[in-house]
């Protein structure tokens, strides 16, 4: 083989020169590696060729070496992690050593070393591979995210162009701890630090204002090469990360799970359309002390507060506007210059806002079915706009207390007949999940305007009977965007743009059930 090219550039070049997302390629075959960097390189010229994930590692060389005359603008790093260091290479160091030599020659213009085979190995082994390339000495924490110092002092022992250690955050407090420690070394050496796991993102998307000299970014969501990896289209699309600096707000969606929510997707639509330097992640948070702690030192400027925490965050907050007193839940929060945090709840927005544009809530009578945390929101926000109000409840009891607090009526399920209501609004999950179910009987379905809080799917049967009677209907998503059509009011001033909101979170939709009729590989 004719292994021609070895790097020309100084590795202090190469880091100025580096872009911020170094994509990593896994893949089965060779082929299918190379496949896929030719097919993403334009828009990603940092490629990650993780040989290790090959049968045959050498078996890529050839063809990378082509790749690289052939992609001269692409930056690429040579990794073929040993299994006892968390990646898939059952080699000896020394044969380990002998890949990455190999992609060295082929043109990568960095290699990466585990510390535990640069310890291994003997000096001047690594002092060769460093001659001709930049080296990259590595480290993963598979469990948590600790004694970084200690590592870092350790790996310092081998010089390197490039220091990487990977936590894994078990907290989103792990986070602050990796971006704290980057903060305070990257100005004496060159560092990339992460957390992985689902509770990593905000160090992935963060780290390189916090001093990181790149992150790395999947492929797309099914071909991650470390978990809780964001695809590199994510990064760059949805969450901007060429611009995130150190004006950037950050803001976020916290609950338990929220691996699902379309909410960064929309406020992060928002942001963009509306240019904003502001960021909003998804917080997978376990608990609301490490959130509050996360909110405090990160700092988050705002946060979506979903399921399970709309209730139980109140007692974290300084103070709360009056609608998130009486419904005694919140959704939204904005930590002040102060450092305070206020509560919202802009669910009534959400409620209030689509059904005014199909006619006039004072007077109408409105039945609200369901008396949970969506329900009472409707309940409240509809009283104050003049709506005569009724409640009907699987539990009635329940019915019967919320419609005492609000000065609402509550009604047995055989009262439904007797009245003619202008609004039926489903406040229950009766319909979610793309089932056939229906909170009413199509005869009970019987009103001006029928909305359903349930937004997936977008049609639910409920909305398919009433629109069949020839009943206007609002559909869930559109509470689903004017809530946080209000909390980006909130959180920026500005005007929301709302027709973007709705566009972006039809299209996760779609993709969304796309994905989930494709055959399993
Ligand atoms: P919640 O606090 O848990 O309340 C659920 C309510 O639905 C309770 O009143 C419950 O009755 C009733 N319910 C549950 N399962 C039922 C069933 N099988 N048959 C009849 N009634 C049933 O939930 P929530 O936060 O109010 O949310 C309610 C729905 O609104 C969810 O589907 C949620 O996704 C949706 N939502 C949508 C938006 C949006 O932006 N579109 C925003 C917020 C909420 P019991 O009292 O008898 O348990």
């Amino acid at each position: 083989m004719a292994l021609a090219i070895s790097s020309t550039i100084e590795p202090r070049l190469l880091l100025r020169r580096l872009p911020r997302v170094c994509l990593a390629l896994g893949g089965d075959t060779a082929d299918e590696m190379m496949d896929t960097a030719e097919s993403l390189a334009r828009d990603n010229p940092f490629l990650e060729f993780r040989l290790d994930y090959l049968k045959q590692p050498q078996s890529a060389l050839t063809k990378i070496h082509r790749f690289l005359e052939t992609h001269r603008y692409v930056t690429a790093i040579g990794t073929c992690r040993r299994a006892a260091s968390g990646g898939k290479f059952k080699g000896s160091v020394a044969a380990q050593l002998e890949v990455l030599g190999k992609a060295q020659a082929a043109g990568c213009q960095i290699v990466d070393v585990e510390i535990e085979s640069a310890l291994r190995a003997k000096p001047e082994a690594i002092a060769r591979l460093r001659s001709c390339a930049g080296l990259m000495v590595s480290f993963h924490d598979f469990r948590g995210t600790r004694h970084l110092e200690e590592t870092l002092g350790k790996m310092l022992k081998v010089p390197a162009d490039f220091y990487k250690i990977v936590g894994t955050a078990t907290t989103l407090s792990d986070n602050v701890a990796m971006m704290k420690f980057v903060q305070t070394e990257s100005d004496r050496h060159p560092l990339i630090g992460l957390c992985m796991g689902e509770q990593g993102i905000i160090s992935r998307v963060l780290g390189v204002r916090a001093g990181s000299v790149f992150t790395f970014g999947a492929v797309n969501a099914d071909l991650k090469t470390a978990s809780g990896q964001v695809s590199a289209a994510d990064l760059h699309g949805t969450y901007r990360i060429d611009q995130v600096d150190a004006a950037t707000r950050i803001y976020g969606v916290a609950g338990d799970p929220i691996g699902h929510s379309l909410s960064p997707v929309i406020m992060n639509t928002a942001l963009r359309r509306e240019n904003v330097n502001a960021v909003y992640l998804p917080l997978h948070a376990k608990t609301l002390k490490d959130l509050i702690h996360c909110a405090r030192e990160i700092p988050l400027h705002g946060l979506s507060i979903t399921m399970p925490y709309k209730q139980a965050i109140l007692p974290y907050l300084d103070n709360t506007d009056t609608h998130t007193a009486k419904i005694g839940a919140c959704n939204t929060v904005v930590r002040g210059q102060d450092g305070k945090l206020y509560g919202f709840n802009t669910d009534i927005a959400g409620i209030v806002r689509p059904l005014e544009q199909r006619l006039a809530i004072e007077g109408a009578k409105v039945l609200v079915l369901g008396a949970g945390g969506a329900a009472r929101a409707a309940v409240f926000g509809l009283k104050e706009r003049g709506a005569e109000v009724w409640i009907l409840n699987r539990t009635s009891v329940k019915a019967q207390k919320l419609a005492r607090q609000a000065k609402a009526h509550s009604i047995p399920r055989a009262g439904l007949r007797k009245i003619a209501f202008d609004a039926i609004v489903n406040a229950t999950p009766v319909g979610m999940g793309n089932k056939r179910e229906c909170p009413l009987q199509d005869d009970e379905i019987q009103a001006r305007v029928v909305f359903d809080m349930v937004y997936d799917p977008v049609e639910t049967h409920l909305l398919q009977v009433a629109r069949a009677k020839g009943i206007a209907v609002i559909p869930g998503i559109e509470m689903f965007v004017q809530q946080a059509a209000r909390q980006f009011e909130i959180w920026t001033g500005k005007p929301a743009p709302a027709g973007d909101m709705l566009h972006a979170v039809v299209a996760a939709l779609q993709e969304r059930a796309a994905a989930q009729k494709q055959p399993k590989a």
